[in-house]
């Protein structure tokens, strides 16, 4: 028997399930296939975000920020802590709660949008079909005018560093540490390096990263990402730059160890390490899918390819989030599934990919949109800068977090804000303003004549904006044309 859809979307991560609940919220008969299972076996909606990454990863970000302000701040507030003790056990449950939290709050949103909710593996058939295969075996085929493909990304394994789930961990494997590594490598100096290389590092690793590339965080403004770097070696992080790594591999039986060759700066170079995260990018999931063997077209790198409305060539289905590539980000797969909902309800929302908020979760934090300078310059863009060091920020300094610099890079001819880059305390926060303010096309002068709260860290914001045109009141301006 088949059951009859106006939409059916296979995949219930950050682009997925926000597509079936618009859709359904537009009136679609809708229903949503996901086949996450967690590490005990239970289902649960949400995805990579969710399960394995955004959320997990935030939440022992901060438990390890905790950890590891009340042993270096809590003194310099004259507070005394006596001696810490770790529960890791205890941290790691947390995490697991704020996560299954969230998976189980996408449920009740699907009772109450009515979408129907189906744990499972998704297969597309071809003539508008979906077969639909729940996780105890039993099958069931779902027909509908529109397929969507949101079935995300998983972690690249390398061949020279497989995963061995043990030793040789990804990022999932890298959040579920049940005792802190005394020695922790990582390749990959990425997102996802910085971040989980942070966590452990504050919770006692000694942390090594090997990043292939001369530059750190290269989407990252030169300066901002340098500053940033500077940072994050002073808090322990041994970030080696042009490292190549040859091999890594398992050794001993009781007690294991991986050993690493690299070469960097021309000389070769072995590091033995108690666990290996690799985290160098993510590829798209479509095995199993048959979206190929229908005729769905892939880009050379396995990207489903779609159109500016993310249809494929394939008519009737389309594609949104991890699985098409672009950033690869919750919130731009949250906005292709609520913007591909609507078109298909015959409106016209567009998502902006010249305002997408990044943000690298360390601390101090780091997070740009829009252009670097160098890109900026690269575009023929005459360019004017405006800085805002933390250090004159009143807020930032009673919070004992001075540290960081937003940086403003606007167009020298028409005013216009063309990229913020940051470093410094919850600059995730700030980074919505800076996204207004290209999304609204602002000018310095926008900027520059709205009043900001003091004594608040978005004062360094209007600061920076300030310096841009040399006129900033509590820092030394640096304005460059
Ligand atoms: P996914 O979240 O991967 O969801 C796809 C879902 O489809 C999965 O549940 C999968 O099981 C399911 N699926 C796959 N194939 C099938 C099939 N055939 N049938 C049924 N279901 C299927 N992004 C941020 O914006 N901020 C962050 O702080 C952040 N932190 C991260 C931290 C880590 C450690 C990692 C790994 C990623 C992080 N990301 C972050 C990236 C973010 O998780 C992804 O960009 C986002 O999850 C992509 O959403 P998606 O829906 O496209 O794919
Ligand atoms: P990434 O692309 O951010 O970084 C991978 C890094 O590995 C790059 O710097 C690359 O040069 C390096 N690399 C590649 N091959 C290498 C090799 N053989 N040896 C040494 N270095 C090598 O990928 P990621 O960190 O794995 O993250 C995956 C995705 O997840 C990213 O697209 C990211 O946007 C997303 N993510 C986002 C957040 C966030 O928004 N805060 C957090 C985590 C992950």
């Amino acid at each position: 028997m088949t059951d009859q859809y106006d939409v059916v979307v296979v995949g219930g991560g950050p682009a997925g399930y926000p597509a079936a609940i618009r859709a359904a919220q537009l009136g679609f008969k809708t229903a949503c296939i996901d086949a996450w299972l967690n590490k005990d076996n239970t289902a649960a909606f949400g995805g990579t975000c969710l399960n394995a990454g955004c959320i997990p990863s935030k939440a022992l970000l901060e438990s390890s920020e905790l950890w590891h302000r009340m042993q270096h701040e809590a003194a310099a507030h004259g507070i005394g802590v006596g001696e810490l003790k770790l529960d890791l056990a205890k941290m790691q449950a947390r995490k697991t709660a704020v996560s299954r939290g969230l998976t189980g709050g996408i449920k009740q949103l699907f009772a109450a949008n009515k979408v129907t909710g189906l744990e499972g593996f998704g297969k597309l058939l071809g003539d508008g079909k979906v077969e639909f295969t729940s996780h105890k075996g039993e099958k069931q085929v779902l027909s509908a005018k529109t397929i969507v493909i949101a079935t995300g990304s998983s972690p690249v394994n390398l061949k020279i560093a497989p995963f061995d789930n043990e030793s040789i961990v990804d990022s999932w494997g890298a959040l579920d540490f049940t005792e802190v590594p005394q020695r922790l490598g990582i390749i990959g100096a990425g997102v996802i390096g910085v971040e989980l290389g942070s966590v452990w590092s504050r919770l006692g690793a000694k942390t090594v990263i090997l990043e292939a590339l001369p530059n750190f965080l290269p989407m990252v403004d030169a300066q901002i990402a340098k500053e940033a770097m500077r940072h994050l070696t002073k808090q322990g992080l041994d970030i080696r730059l042009g490292a190549k790594v040859s091999t890594a591999k398992v050794t001993g039986t009781k007690t294991k160890a991986v050993e690493v060759e690299y070469e960097m700066g021309g000389e070769k170079k072995t590091e033995v390490f108690d666990k290996l995260i690799v985290a160098v990018g993510r590829r798209p999931n479509t095995d199993g899918l048959n979206a190929k063997e229908i005729g769905v077209a892939f880009d050379e790198r396995g990207f489903v390819k779609v159109d500016a409305n993310y249809k494929t060539n394939v008519p009737g289905i389309y594609a949104i989030g991890d699985v098409i590539g672009g950033a690869m980000l919750a919130h731009k797969a949250i906005e292709e599934g609520v913007a591909l909902a609507e078109q298909l309800h015959g409106e016209h929302t567009q998502v902006n990919y010249n305002a997408i908020p990044s943000v690298v979760y360390t601390a101090p934090e780091i997070a740009w949109t829009g252009l670097s300078e160098e890109q900026a310059k690269a575009k023929g863009y005459e360019v004017k800068i405006g800085t805002g060091p933390f250090a004159a920020n009143g807020r930032a300094k009673a919070m004992e977090a001075a540290q960081g610099t937003i940086k403003i890079i606007a167009d020298a001819k028409t005013d216009r804000i063309l990229g913020v880059h940051m470093v410094g305390p919850y600059v995730s926060e700030l980074l919505a303003e800076a996204v207004l303010a290209l999304e609204f096309a602002a000018t310095c002068e926008d900027i520059a004549l709205t009043m900001h709260g003091h004594p608040t860290l978005s004062e360094n914001f209007h600061e920076a904006v300030l310096s841009v045109d040399g006129r900033a009141i509590h820092a030394v301006n640096k304005a460059k044309k």
